[in-house]
């Protein structure tokens, strides 16, 4: 959600991490600050808004006096989740007695029975945050070796927490712990670094330790030590990043979404080529065997978002070809629910991050009833990644977009293997069908690049209705799960309200909402029910809806019925569907981007979603 980052060494702190900062700015925040140790005081500098602000900060106080100096430091990106953002809600918080600072990302769910302890321990608050208490609890507990403290504090959390901790008397280390929220140790000679995620230290160090579910870590700019939950010191595996800073530059895009979205071609090859092993699916699962596919008798796949998105058309896809019920779930929905899993169940969670806290606790409801867990992840070694029975990645690379794209994509993609995958498992497909599967999408990232080729008519028709009021989106099968998405993908990056419905359901209520002008994108790619969907494009347009189709190329809308038409390459038998994606997300692009959006860090938003 928000970023943490940290540095000690012989450098001066504060401009490394401003510096860091920037880079997890895609994360999503509205406050940011870093705190400094200067001859045993901790100094603090914090403010609502960019990091911009806080440059600004720094540099005025600079010319009045009031410096940040010093080795050894922490810094923070806030979203706020107790207490409005603000200044004083802004990370580092530091205790009372001024000996610790603390940069926190997650939630401490018992913190108001905590705070109700510090005051009857005569501490008096200042903010209205979570983190305050950590702070505070661990200040409570100090009485001159950190790491103890800090342990006594944290026995007493619940909830989900990464944390950067500093002491003033102890200016050359730094302490990290992680509990749910993600952590990184960045290794160099002669400095070290904490951050939550690898772009904030890239130019800096490729040398990376991830840290673990409840580990601890002791750094100097000399060491870093790593002890378990039972306090013992443990080896951590040291990994080499092999992707530069430039992965994570926009490559000449005005921004990272439309990056993103003329990546796709490469991903799809990228994700679906290694997958393909003597002409058939080979997922590279250790953990789930084509024996546990034929065992399972149904499917349930929880997810939040886009990637819940992508699970409404893997249940299609699974229902359909591997004759299995399956359902797609809201993962904050499903964790609540008292859900219908057990030891027959599969249960696939879609994270982009794998960090998606509501997925992940998701994920541990479905195993503590003895489902298998299959993950759909894009980082590797994330948390949902580690916890789950098997994985199969995304290899979509980097997406610093909030509004995710390639990511998406990479997960239907992978949804089309595995429900093929089960389904030959099960026998419900032959070696031919499994043949033309992989030939349609191995032709796939052609078509995309045609379709991307062509995005000059998509931005002209965005032009022509990027200051609608309201949008439509509607579709049969996995048309409306197209549809659910493009919407989404409206919303979030133009701020446009806009619904997704099933085809056949709006005359059902909605379209007493439709009247002259109001905009209606249609899908019709599902050549099944395509005759079905024209009725319901008829039906709009005969209310004075103004219409985007997007269908096939071998088939024609005629200009009565249509006012724009987007043609998808046809040809397909299993994934044409897939194929208009790309026209949503560019014309969700192209509106923002007409609307003088912030396209790239949509308001209220964050990438990696690791609060409930
Ligand atoms: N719960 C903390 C707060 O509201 C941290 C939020 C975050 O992860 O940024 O300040």
């Amino acid at each position: 959600m928000c970023g943490i980052v940290g540095y000690i060494g012989n450098k001066q702190a504060s401009p490394i991490l401003l510096d860091a900062l920037e880079k997890l700015e895609y994360r999503g925040y509205d406050s940011a600050g870093i705190a400094v140790i200067d001859n045993n005081k901790i100094n603090i500098k914090k403010c609502i808004g960019k990091i911009e602000n806080l440059r600004s900060l720094v540099a005025n106080d600079e010319k009045n006096g009031s410096h940040i100096y010093g080795n050894v430091g922490i810094g923070h990106t806030r979203w706020a989740t107790h207490g409005k953002p603000s200044d004083v809600n802004s990370h580092p918080h530091i205790s009372q007695s001024g000996m610790v600072a603390v940069v926190h990302n997650g939630i401490v769910e018992n913190y108001m029975e905590l705070r109700t302890f510090l005051e009857s321990k005569g501490y008096k608050f200042v903010s209205d945050t979570d983190t305050e208490i950590i702070v505070q609890l661990i200040d409570f507990y100090y009485t001159g070796d950190p790491v103890a403290a800090v342990r006594q504090a944290i026995s007493r959390l619940s909830g989900s927490y990464a944390l950067g901790i500093m002491f003033a008397d102890y200016p050359w280390q730094l302490i990290a712990f992680r509990k749910g929220s993600p952590l990184i140790i960045g290794l160099s000679d002669g400095e070290n670094y904490i951050a939550s995620d690898i772009p904030a230290i890239l130019e800096h160090t490729k040398k990376i330790i991830r840290l673990g579910e409840q580990e601890l870590a002791v750094i100097t700019s000399e060491s870093v030590s790593v002890f378990n939950s039972f306090g013992e010191r443990i080896h951590k595996e040291v990994q080499e990043i092999t992707w530069n800073i430039d992965a994570a530059q926009k490559g000449g895009y005005e921004h990272f979404m439309i990056k993103e979205i003329m990546e796709q071609p490469t991903v799809i090859k990228n994700t679906v080529s290694p997958r393909i092993s003597a002409s058939a699916i080979d997922l590279g699962l250790k953990n789930i065997t084509d024996k546990d596919f034929r065992r399972i008798t149904n499917v349930v796949i929880v997810a939040c978002g886009s990637a819940y998105h992508v699970g409404v058309v893997a249940k299609m896809l699974i229902e359909k070809y591997a004759r299995i019920p399956a359902r797609a779930e809201i993962a904050s929905e499903f964790r609540y629910s008292d859900p219908m899993v057990n030891e027959n169940t599969l249960t696939i969670v879609i994270s982009q991050s794998g960090e998606t806290i509501d997925t992940q606790y998701a994920m541990r409801e479905a195993k503590s009833k003895g489902s298998k867990t299959l993950s759909i992840v894009n980082v590797v070694g994330s948390s949902i990644a580690s916890e789950s029975d098997d994985v199969i990645y995304t290899w979509a690379g980097t997406e610093i977009a909030v509004a995710t794209t390639k990511a998406y994509s990479a997960q239907l993609a992978v949804s089309y293997l595995l429900a093929f995958h089960i389904a030959k498992c099960r026998g419900c497909i032959g070696e031919k069908e499994e043949q033309e599967l992989i030939s349609e999408l191995e032709r796939i990232p052609d078509d995309i690049e045609k379709l991307l080729e062509g995005k000059n008519q998509i931005q002209f028709m965005a032009s022509k209705y990027f200051n609608a009021q309201s949008i439509f989106f509607i579709g049969r099968n996995i048309d409306h799960a197209l549809a659910l998405e493009g919407s989404l993908k409206l919303k979030e990056v133009s701020y446009i309200h806009s619904e997704a419905y099933a085809a056949g359901e709006l005359k059902h209520g909605t379209i007493s909402l439709i009247e002259d002008g109001t905009l209606v994108v249609a899908l019709a790619t599902y050549m099944p029910l395509f005759e079905k969907t024209v009725s319901n494009i008829k039906e709009v347009k005969a209310r004075g809806a103004q219409v985007i189709a997007i269908t096939s190329d071998n088939t024609s809308i005629p200009e009565d019925v249509a006012d724009n038409v987007v043609y998808i390459p046809s040809g397909y038998k299993y994934i044409e569907p897939m194929l208009s994606i790309i026209p949503l997300q560019l014309f969700a692009y192209y509106v923002a981007a007409n609307r003088g959006c912030d396209i790239d860090k949509p308001r209220n938003l964050a990438k990696s979603v690791t609060v409930e």
